[in-house]
């Protein structure tokens, strides 16, 4: 998707503070960072969200959240704790239709989310 923000990042097209990469995922710093960690985990491959998935890509999708846990424990968090997010729609206050994986940790986070 030529003009998808997070397609063009996994494509080295706009800059990103990568952490962590494999063939098919991309780990990066969110620029508008909400806890001292606060990573993106993006598929390389264009899926809109996790709601517009479909069967074909559930592989990718547990490889998504295995990937995360792993970046996680890179970042220092995996003793601390850490919260992984997937926003969906308007009420959830996904901006990027590219599916990406919050990893928040770093600080004790709030319940519920506001
Ligand atoms: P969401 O609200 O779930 O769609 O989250 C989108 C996230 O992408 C937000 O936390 C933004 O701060 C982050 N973001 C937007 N543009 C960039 C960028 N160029 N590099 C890194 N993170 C970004
Ligand atoms: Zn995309």
């Amino acid at each position: 998707m030529a003009d998808c923000l997070f397609c063009r990042i996994a494509a080295g097209e706009i800059p990103a503070a990568v952490l962590a990469e494999d063939e098919d995922m991309l780990a990066f710093r969110d620029i508008n960072p909400q806890a001292p960690v606060h990573l993106l985990a993006i598929p390389k491959r264009h899926i809109a969200n996790t709601a517009a998935s479909t069967e074909e890509d559930e592989a990718l999708l547990g490889a998504l959240l295995r990937f995360g846990c792993r970046v996680a424990s890179e970042a220092g968090v995996a003793e601390s704790g850490f919260r992984l997010v997937l926003n969906n729609g308007p009420d959830s206050g996904e901006a990027v239709p590219h599916l990406h994986l919050h990893i928040l940790g770093g600080r004790r986070l709030g319940w519920p989310p506001g």
